[in-house]
Parts: structure tokens; sequence; C-alpha cells
């Protein structure tokens, strides 16, 4: 096949088009140099040039204050499961954590290892399809820092408002699935950590933005590649960094920034998720899982009738070009992931592709 489709992947998920076009050249000869962007010594000037344009980026896009880190990481976001309790909760110490889906989850159970976890609200009574409202909120007394999920995408739920932890206690975010998709207030976190494979780049980097205090606060007695601080001091080139995942994502960053930025791609993104939903919502065959008002612009969860019509749907969107449809095991039905590089075009063929539907099979 020549011709590229379209990738509805929750992840690894579509990139720009103008990203791989210029990764391709890249690829030969990175910027002139002679040599191809992986063959590259992280040592080297032209590898240099890319990652700290990587960071100048990110800072730019996000606004991120002088007093925080920029980190490039490895291990994907799993891996940020246990470094965060590691580096920052005491075996007698609490962190709050709050539990909107399966990657909730599995940060808590990481975090289980290291010291206690209070759970400060949870929307599994059902099925994860809400996020909770700030009056069910019950911190506990005294946290080291308080955990949540932006974005479930699995369960097609998103927080238009981050929750507020007491005074004092670090907000930390697993920013995996909606990292600049919208602009970000960075100066109200202690840490964001988002692997790329979403809205980022290529999977293989991680990229963490962590205030310098808390990099401090960790301890040291841990091996050196799990401590925080190691990646801090050395700007993320204390051993080899994925180069070629920074080389893409560097080229993502500058792709949003000529794209109008992380305000722009927010006001994109809601309209192109409003395509599908308002759809979803005039259509007597499919319905979206997630309650209105929790609703993600990145991850559109849906369901026909009947799983037969979900299985029939999906099959018949493979023909007609659609790939990445099938929704996880534990929600069933459809999803759609529509990151900042899905195009307003794949939305409106897909709701085109889904009234066609309705009409043969409502
Ligand atoms: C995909 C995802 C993860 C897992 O990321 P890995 O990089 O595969 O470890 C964690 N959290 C969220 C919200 C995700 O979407």
């Amino acid at each position: 096949m020549s011709e590229r489709i379209y990738n509805l992947s929750a992840g690894p998920a579509v990139l720009p088009e103008e990203v791989i076009r210029k990764t391709q050249e890249a690829i030969w000869n990175l910027n002139g140099s002679g040599i191809g962007v992986m063959e590259h010594s992280h040592r080297d000037k032209p590898f240099m040039a890319v990652i700290e344009k990587a960071e100048a980026l990110c800072r730019e896009l996000a606004g991120i204050p002088a007093d925080h880190h920029v980190m490039f990481v490895q291990g994907g976001a799993s891996t940020q499961f246990f470094m965060v309790p590691m580096n920052l909760l005491g075996p007698d110490a609490t962190a709050d954590y709050l539990m909107t889906g399966a990657w909730s989850q599995k940060a808590v159970a990481e975090a289980k290892r290291f010291g206690k976890v209070h759970v400060v609200a949870s929307s599994e009574d059902e099925n994860f399809s809400y996020i909770p409202s700030p009056d069910t909120f019950k911190w506990s007394a005294k946290p080291v820092y308080a955990h949540f999920t932006s974005n479930n995408t699995i369960f097609g739920t998103q927080w238009s408002t981050d929750p507020v932890p007491p005074d004092g206690v670090p907000l930390i975010c697993d920013a995996s699935s909606d990292i600049f998709s919208r602009p970000i207030d960075v100066e109200k976190y202690g840490l964001i950590y988002a692997g790329a494979q979403k809205n980022l780049g290529p999977s293989g980097v991680t990229l963490v933005i962590m205030r310098k205090d808390l990099v401090e606060r960790a301890s040291s007695s841990l091996p050196t590649m799990l401590q925080y601080r190691t990646h801090a001091k050395e700007k993320s080139l204390y051993n080899t960094p994925p180069t070629f995942a920074i080389y893409v994502l560097a080229e993502v960053l500058d792709w949003i920034k000529q794209n109008g930025g992380l305000a722009a791609m927010e006001e994109r993104n809601r309209a192109k998720a409003g395509v599908i939903y308002d759809y979803l919502d005039r259509s007597s065959l499919f319905r979206a899982t997630a309650r209105a008002g929790s609703r993600s612009n990145m991850n559109i969860t849906f369901r026909a009738r009947t799983p037969e019509l979900d299985d029939k749907f999906i099959a018949e969107s493979k023909k007609r070009g659609f790939s990445g449809l099938k929704g996880h095991r534990s929600v069933g039905g459809m999803r759609a992931s529509v990151y900042n590089a899905f195009p307003r075009a794949g939305c409106e063929a897909l709701a085109t592709f889904m009234a066609e539907f309705e009409k043969a099979n409502g």
C-alpha cells in the first residue's frame, strides 16, 4: 500500500505529515552534517543542537518557568509510575491519588511498593466513565504529593479543570495522552510526565517536567539512573538518550509552534472532537460512553447498539481506510484517538462513515 490511511490508534499514534517527511531526510543526513540522525554521537554538536531545541521549544510552548527542569528519560510513563514514589515517597509517608482509570490504578500499585497510598476519589463505581467532582474529594492529613491522570486514554475521559490539592502539596500529573494538546500552567505542578508516543513523537522517550526543589528532596541512595537528580544535573545526557526519538519530538514541537502553539491546538482539538461527539449525540445507533462534562478531546469512546454491530462497524471501518478503532477490552466498543496530529478531515470522514453505517444498519 503506497497511500497512508486514517490512523486512530491510541498510541503509538499518528504524527504530522510534515514531520515524517522531514525525518525521512534527517535519517539520511541531519542538517547537512553528512551523518544521519541515528548515527550521530549524542555528544556531537549536531545532536546537542537537537536536544537543546527540544528543551527550548518545550519551555517556550508551555511557558515552563526557570524553577522547573525539563528532562528526557526512558522507560515510558510506566517507569514514572515507580520513579515518582521511589524518589518522593518514604515508607512512613502517604501519597494521595485520584483514581480515574487503568493507568491511575497502575500508578497506585507501584506507589504501594514504596509507601502509603490514599485514594482521594475514584470513578471505578461506574467503570471510570466520569471525572469525580471536587466536592467528593477526601484528602489525607499530610500527603507528600497528589497524583492524577489528566486524560484517561482507555476510558475516554479528561479533566477539564485540574484537581487542587491542599496548600503546599505538590501536584503530579500523568499527562501521557493529552500533553501539549491544550495550554498548561506548569507553575501549578510539582511534576508532569508523559510518554511521547501519543502527542509528542515516537515511543522511547518520556518527557518529565519537574520543580527543582522536588529533585533535591529525593533520596540520593537510589541507583544512579533512577534518581531524577542525575537526569536534571546532566541535562538528560548522563547516558545515551534515545536520540532519534528526541529528534522527532523536537520536530513535533516545532510543528505545534508553526501551527499556533498550545492555545491553537486546544481550539483545533475541541473542534475535531466536536465533529464526532455532535454526531454521537444525534445518533440513535451509536452513543458516547463517557459522561458529558467528562469527555476527552483526545480519545472518543463509543458503542453501537449491540456488540455485534460494534464488530461489524470495526470490520467495515478497516475496509474504508480507518485503522485502530477497536476499543480497549475493558470498555469494549470503539475508541477514536484524535491526538494533535490527527487531521480534522479524518474526523469529518469518520462522522460521515458512521452516518452511512447507521443508515444501512439502523
Ligand atoms: C499510554 C499511557 C501510559 C503508558 O505509557 P508507556 O509509555 O507505555 O509506559 C501511561 N499513562 C497514560 C495516561 C497513558 O495514556
